[in-house]
């Protein structure tokens, strides 16, 4: 289950079980990597990089887009893969997570070819200086769970633009499509090395390849937590670092929004992917006068929602990713319940699904305190607890109140009310009357504890270039003005 320069093979660790969550089925199987992969990885990346950041942009712009292409011929397989290995029904898959990847396949294939800097010019007046943009070397990627096509996509796709060499760790419970992500890169062209994966745990494969000397960036998605980690590893090799960490996003609706679009806003934006998103719609906070219509509302809304197997298109939400998961939903549920939250909707396990897979029902919570833990740390689950507020004030301060600054949104029909939440919310991305669409040429990335670092678009392309400045004497004189600022000698 490893894909090393150019080619399937096996790994060399303890052994990995991959499970279907919806039904607990087990659908592949084999040895993780270990450190010995990583070696092997990492030295196939370091030899690819020499020919690959050699290209022009525009023969590597080429390459990629025929992998976008070919990334299209194989786009049913990819959703149903998808689909199975993170629980997700096939609807979610086949129409957001494989037409977004191939969307920014094709984006970063533009994106090689713009390398942007400042302009040229003899700023000193005796020099021309000039700016290079330059591939980094071997990036070191990691990513998770949640959307593993995606996170594998937003993490290759930039460096490797970018004239970079990656190696790639998908989270260990869903590794099938970054592996056929990457073949499928191969196929198009992309030579063996530029793009290896390594499919093991975060201590037998991450860790090791956030340790290794070749490793000149750690590019890392996941948990706050496991972020700082990984940050704290690559600081003492002095390595460049790019974090998207945990969100708690903020919904926020003033009195005069239009209450439909903002009820069905928020059951997407808190049910998408099961919550297993790190912008869900977590935490809405609600004008007093629209409160109570505001929670019926979504209550209804949830009512509908659709649980079943994955690969039913009729199927709206799927499995949670585990069942160990499902118990740290069930577990910050209960502790809401115990400290005097009132569960409005769900909270349970449902009855009509598989025993084995991993289901919870949406759940609508209010009457909890701003500073319990339900409001205050990442559920990543189908939990939405809604909160009152009186004053424009009070709303923009408790969207501000937790550690996490990834996304947030503002529900109003007055221009100034928009305006205002989208200056004062601290966050990467502040929807107005929406929550939850992302496009290729935005940047997606966090303000405090959810990360630095962007992922999509041309900030992202950034991230992956050294920026080195070449400033060239055009005097062609022996002996120079600023020289008598040290010495004098004849
Ligand atoms: P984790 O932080 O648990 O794991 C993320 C990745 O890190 C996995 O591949 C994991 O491997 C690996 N890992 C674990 N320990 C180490 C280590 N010591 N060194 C190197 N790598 C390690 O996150 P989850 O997979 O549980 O994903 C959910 C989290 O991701 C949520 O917090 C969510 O908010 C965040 N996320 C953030 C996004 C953003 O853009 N800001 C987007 C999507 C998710 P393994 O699990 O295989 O052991």
């Amino acid at each position: 289950m490893q894909f090393i320069n150019g080619t399937r093979r096996s790994g060399s660790g303890a052994p990995l079980s991959v499970v279907a969550p919806a039904t607990g089925a087990e659908i592949a199987s084999g040895p993780g990597a270990n450190a010995a992969d990583v070696e092997a990885a990492v030295t196939a990346a370091r030899e690819a990089f020499p020919g690959w950041a050699g290209l022009t942009p525009g023969a590597r712009s080429d390459i990629m887009h025929e992998w976008a292409r070919i990334l299209k011929t194989r786009a049913e397989e990819l959703a149903s893969v998808e689909s199975l290995n993170a629980g997700k029904p096939i609807r979610l898959s086949s129409e957001f997570d494989v037409p977004g990847t191939i969307d920014n396949t094709a984006f970063f294939a533009g994106a090689a070819r713009h390398l942007d800097g400042k302009a040229s010019a003899e700023y000193s007046g005796d020099h021309t200086s000039s700016i290079r943009r330059e591939p980094i070397g071997v990036i070191g990627s990691i990513s998770p769970w949640n959307y593993p096509l995606q996170m594998a996509a937003w993490k290759i796709l930039p460096a490797i633009a970018a004239g970079n060499t990656v190696v790639l760790k998908p989270s260990e419970l869903t590794p099938l499509s970054s592996l056929i992500f990457a073949e499928a890169a191969t196929e198009a062209g992309v030579p063996p090395g530029v793009i290896n994966v390594l499919t093991g745990t975060g201590l037998e494969a991450g860790q090791p390849l956030v340790e290794h000397p070749a490793v000149a960036m750690v590019s890392f998605t996941g948990s706050t937590a496991v972020g700082k980690q990984v940050a704290a590893t690559a600081a003492g090799a002095v390595k460049r670092v790019h974090l998207e960490l945990g969100g708690k996003a903020p919904f926020v609706v003033f009195d005069d929004a239009d209450l439909e679009a903002a009820a069905r806003g928020a059951v997407a934006g808190a049910l998408i992917n099961v919550g297993q998103d790190c912008t869900a719609a977590t935490r809405a906070y609600v004008q007093r006068p629209l409160f109570e219509e505001f929670v019926g509302r979504v209550a209804d809304l949830m009512d509908q929602v659709r649980l079943g197997p994955v690969e039913d298109p009729e199927t709206d939400m799927g499995s949670l990713i585990s069942r160990k998961h499902r118990d740290k939903v069930s577990g910050m549920v209960e502790r809401a319940r115990e400290s005097g939250a009132k569960i409005v909707r769900g909270g349970r396990i449902p009855d009509h699904t598989p025993e084995a897979g991993a289901y919870y029902e949406p759940t609508l919570i209010t009457g909890a305190a701003q500073s319990s833990e339900i409001v205050q740390q990442e559920i990543f689950g189908p939990v939405l607890v809604v909160l009152p507020f009186d004053t424009d004030d009070e709303a923009i301060a408790l969207a501000n109140d937790t550690p996490y600054g990834l996304a947030a949104s503002a529900w109003s029909r007055s221009v100034f009310r928009t305006q205002r939440a989208a200056r004062e919310i601290q966050a990467g991305c502040v929807w107005i009357n929406d929550h939850i669409p992302i496009i290729s040429e935005m940047p997606h990335g966090g303000y405090k504890s959810s990360g630095f670092g962007k992922d999509m678009s041309a900030y992202a392309f950034e991230e992956y270039t050294n920026i080195k400045h070449v400033m060239s004497d055009i005097t062609a004189e022996a002996r120079k003005p600023w020289h008598e600022v040290i010495f004098r000698a004849e």
